[in-house]
């Protein structure tokens, strides 16, 4: 029976099988070309690529000449053999000779092209999203995402997690971004805050019983807009009763290797694990790109003994960066970054066919410094540690080094609970909910910036994927927490009242982790900007340019506005 459907094949989908068949296929126009005898058409749709093609004489060479780029068509015909097969797509060994077009719908002509290589810029592509999304290299991006996405829900659901959601209009969840706030029509002058994280919810949920929780979330944090960032974000949010932190580890490992090996075909090896205190001392940064080996070493013992007057007294540590030159203005470069990051003083010493050579060869015995090689050493004194992760993320990006494996993973555990702002105000490093260290909770109130945290990161490439923790689940310890924070007794029962009642009614023991979906996504397809794995995305300063929001509102709607933002004028 003939079918009444658009379509009987995707375009991607024909192979040298269907040779004779008579197909219907639909897409958009990639190309026409016309080499006089034949005229030949590209189409596409999200299965792949098509060439439709029509001979001289026949009825349907005039009709494929005139089709425009992008213009949207159904096209029948018989599949046949190519005369010159196209080994780069999976079409390529056939054709469809067309007998009939029909054209569904004509189109300006796209201001970039619709190809993998474009040459649109960003901007323009954002503004006309729905066409840069059209292209086949974003089609498939954001088919990985939903891969990944799959490929964790099935994980999670096989061991008994339970998707549920919780609710975009709710109070504060702190996260340590500023909230975005909705004005309440309803009772003027109160706000819904949007939340930074399901935190709170997922918390009352383990209350509640639910044990093992889990959600594909939005996520929203009003931050100033730094490096690739997105005010709005999804995670991966989940969260379990009656587990330790190995518990909450060796189930997201497990899940990180399931996308691995799923996605890419890859067998990961059990993540190694670091402390933050080793991560610092060692990579400069809680999050080390780990594909590289190069790691610093603290000699300062070694140093105190040496005749250099500004390592007197000064923590200092060594690098060495084997095979290399740098140029005078890398070093330069180097040090000014050292600096900037708070290191004290910077020198090299650079060894090249045997000959070494250093600013310091008037305090040092260079003969006597060891190196392995030819190669270049780097001696930083600095109390920051932070400086060393600056100059050891340069030294590998402008050198090129390349990357000793694809992959690194690691786990980074026992981060501090809290920190220090300039003020002298402890905050929380991560959020005011984690569990510190059952060996460090009596020093809470003596020496809180000591007490390390049931807190972990798993780091992927240098880049924070997922983080978590235990929490508090007694209203006395979150009381001290909250207590160390510097909220009073009431000021804590007025935020987080509802926590701390909850926590009274017989919360078990629980943690958990958030993964930051976009930025995974974004390592695994090899984009360079989360733009590129977000169906729409905002722009650095936070505009979606196709929507063209934010805009101005109404004259009324702004009248209302003030009335809902007061509650004395009503
Ligand atoms: N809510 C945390 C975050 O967004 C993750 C967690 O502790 O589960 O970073």
């Amino acid at each position: 029976m003939e079918s009444t459907s658009y379509r009987t094949h995707g375009c991607g989908q024909l192979r040298p099988e269907h040779i004779g068949a008579e197909v219907r296929i639909v897409g958009w126009v990639r190309r026409v070309r016309d080499l006089g005898r034949f005229v030949f058409v590209d189409v596409r749709d999200r299965s792949g690529i098509l060439q439709l093609v029509a001979l001289e004489g026949t009825p349907m060479y005039q009709v494929l000449r005139e089709l425009g780029r992008e213009w949207v068509i159904q096209a029948s015909g018989v599949v046949r053999r190519r005369e010159s097969p196209n080994p780069d797509l999976p079409t390529g060994e056939v054709e469809v000779e067309v007998k009939h077009i029909e054209i569904l719908n004509r189109s300006q002509v796209p201001p970039f092209l619709i190809e993998d290589e474009t040459d649109g810029q960003e901007e323009l592509r954002l503004r006309y999203r729905y066409l840069d999304l059209r292209r086949p290299i974003q089609q498939r991006r954001l088919e990985l995402r939903a891969e990944v996405i799959r490929v964790c829900r099935e994980y999670l659901r096989s061991r008994g997690f339970l998707e549920v959601e919780t609710p975009m209009l709710i109070r504060s969840t702190p996260e340590g971004a500023r909230d975005f706030l909705v004005p309440s029509r309803l009772k003027p002058g109160t706000f819904y805050a949007l939340p930074q994280s399901p935190q709170l919810l997922k918390q009352l949920l383990m209350v509640a019983g639910y044990d093992r929780y889990f959600q594909v979330a939005r996520c929203f944090r009003d931050e100033d807009y730094r490096g690739d960032r997105q005010a709005e974000f999804t995670q991966l949010d989940c969260e379990m009763s009656f587990v330790t932190q190995e518990d909450v580890l060796s189930v997201f490992e497990g899940l990180v290797k399931e996308v691995f090996r799923t996605i890419k075909g890859i067998e990961l090896e059990d993540f190694p694990r670091l402390t933050y205190a080793e991560a610092m001392q060692r990579y400069g940064s809680d999050k080390p790109d780990l594909r590289y080996s190069l790691s610093w070493e603290e000699v300062t013992q070694w140093a105190q003994k040496q005749g250099v007057p500004f390592w007197q007294g000064r923590r200092t540590f060594w690098l060495w960066v084997p095979q290399v030159k740098a140029s005078r203005k890398q070093q330069d470069k180097w040090q000014a970054l050292a600096k900037e990051n708070g290191a004290e003083t910077v020198a090299f010493i650079q060894q090249e066919k045997g000959q070494r050579s250093s600013s310091l060869a008037k305090y040092l015995s260079l003969d006597s410094i060891e190196m392995p090689g030819d190669g270049l050493g780097i001696w930083v004194t600095t109390e920051k540690l932070a400086a060393l992760g600056a100059v050891r993320q340069a030294v590998i990006q402008d050198l090129a080094l390349p990357p000793e494996k694809p992959w690194a993973m690691a786990w980074i555990v026992e981060f501090p609970l809290f920190e220090e702002g300039e003020d002298g105000r402890l905050s929380a490093a991560h959020h005011p909910f984690v569990h510190p260290h059952p060996a460090d909770v009596e020093r809470i109130e003596t020496d809180p910036l000591t007490v390390r945290a049931l807190a972990y990161d798993l780091v992927i490439n240098g880049n924070e994927i997922m983080s978590g923790s235990i929490r508090c689940h007694t209203p006395e310890l979150q009381m001290r927490i909250f207590r160390a924070l510097g909220l009073s007794e009431e000021e804590a029962r007025q935020k987080f009242g509802f926590l701390l009642e909850a926590l009274s009614y017989g919360a078990p023991p629980h943690g958990g982790c958030a993964f930051g979906i976009d930025r995974w996504v974004m390592l695994l397809a090899g984009a360079r900007s989360l733009r590129e794995v977000i169906a729409f995305p905002k722009t650095a300063s936070g505009s979606d340019l196709m929507l063209g929001a934010p805009a101005p509102i109404d004259p009324e709607q702004y009248a209302e506005l003030l009335r809902w933002l007061s509650p004395k004028s009503t």
